[in-house]
């Protein structure tokens, strides 16, 4: 089993049978081996840098229905908000202010942000924090909506795929939804040059070894800059509330094998890995992840952006609490870094 990790160092890639072994076969004594390899990896590439991304959360209305996530359509339990732009704006100033130089604007599916306002918010953001990247996380588009996007000066763009099997994304998702169109999105986000960011909730219901086998092939196959791993957490006004959370064990043991099979990959300490284990995010800093994304939000607004139960959005997770994370990453031997942190990119991620 060893001798798979090294060949995943070595090549960056498996078949599908020994990605499957790997998964079946993991035991305590590899995962140390696999996080040991990661940690190497990571080092050579980004040093003991851990980059900040302000995440502001900036509408929790949403089109869609997906069965997992708390701000759902049918979640008539939650109450609705929408920040102005002037909020917006406020946002990247306090965070400017913090040291952060990347926005991550993330959203529901909201239609009042139609194309005009989404294009004349991202050109104001562009225009006073020039030196700032600004990525979107609001879900899927037409091609010609992302392209004005990104010539209004958006760089990168996170929209996790998932699950890579069909009838798993059935299992999750409305039938108004596809597989299909969320892999094409992605694609087009790739050709148009945005930095891409994919990747799934560990654990998420009805998920099994076969499927993350299937996963790890389509971000083999899709060579995204950005990879976010997290644990699924139930929230109890969903279709999905009686379902166990995704295990600690099982995600961390996931950043190991994206960190050998991505080398150059951005990947976050998730929310939602520091939400199921208060040590959560300094474990995926050590295992492969080299990201975190405290956030910029409001907080009044931080508990309605619920996705899932128990979200953490205070103290070491708040923007606000920066020097808190600092403390955190520096008993571990990093170091938070202001820079805009862009994806190293060689050859085979730029084609
Ligand atoms: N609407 C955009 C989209 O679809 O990409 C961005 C917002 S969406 C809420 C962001 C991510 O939250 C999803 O890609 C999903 O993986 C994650 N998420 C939603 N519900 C979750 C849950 N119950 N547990 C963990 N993560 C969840």
């Amino acid at each position: 089993m060893k001798n798979l990790i090294l060949k995943l160092e070595k090549e960056n890639r498996l078949c599908k049978e020994e990605w499957m072994c790997l998964i079946e076969g993991r035991t305590p004594e590899l995962a140390a081996f696999l996080f040991e390899r990661a940690r190497e990896t990571r080092y050579a590439h980004y040093g003991k840098d851990v980059y900040i991304r302000g995440l502001i959360e900036f509408t929790n209305y949403c089109r869609n229905d997906c069965y997992y996530c708390g701000i759902r359509k049918s979640n008539t339990c939650l109450s609705r908000y929408r920040l102005t732009e002037e909020d917006i704006l406020s946002c990247c100033s306090n965070g400017y202010e913090l040291g952060f130089r990347t926005f991550v604007l993330q959203g529901g599916e909201d239609g009042w942000f139609t194309r005009e306002r989404m294009t004349a918010l991202i050109r104001r953001i562009h225009a006073e924090f020039p030196d700032c990247a600004i990525t979107l996380s609001i879900g899927e588009r037409e091609k010609d909506e992302y392209q004005e996007y990104f010539d209004a000066g958006a760089n990168r763009f996170l929209l996790r795929h998932e699950t890579a099997n069909e009838a798993h994304y059935r299992h999750l998702h409305p039938v108004e939804l596809s597989l299909q169109h969320r892999k094409e999105c992605l694609w087009d986000l790739r050709h148009i040059g945005y930095q891409v960011g994919s990747g799934i909730m560990v654990g998420s219901p009805g998920q099994t070894a076969e499927h993350l086998v299937e996963d790890l092939l389509f971000l083999q196959e899709l060579q995204p800059h950005m990879v976010g791993i997290g644990p699924f957490i139930p929230h109890k006004d969903t279709p999905f509330k009686d379902e166990k959370a995704g295990t600690l064990e099982l995600t961390l043991f996931l950043l190991g094998l994206v960190r050998l099979m991505l080398p150059k990959v951005l990947m976050p300490a998730t929310t939602a890995l520091s939400t199921i284990h208060p040590d959560g995010r300094k474990m995926g800093i050590l295992e492969g992840a080299n990201v975190v994304m405290p956030n910029l939000s409001p907080q009044e607004n931080r508990k309605l952006y619920s996705l899932y139960d128990n979200k953490r959005c205070m103290g070491d997770e708040a923007a606000e609490g920066l020097a808190l994370l600092r403390a955190e990453m520096e008993e571990i031997g990093y170091t938070i870094v202001s820079a805009r942190g862009d994806a190293l990119l060689d050859t085979e991620q730029e084609g």
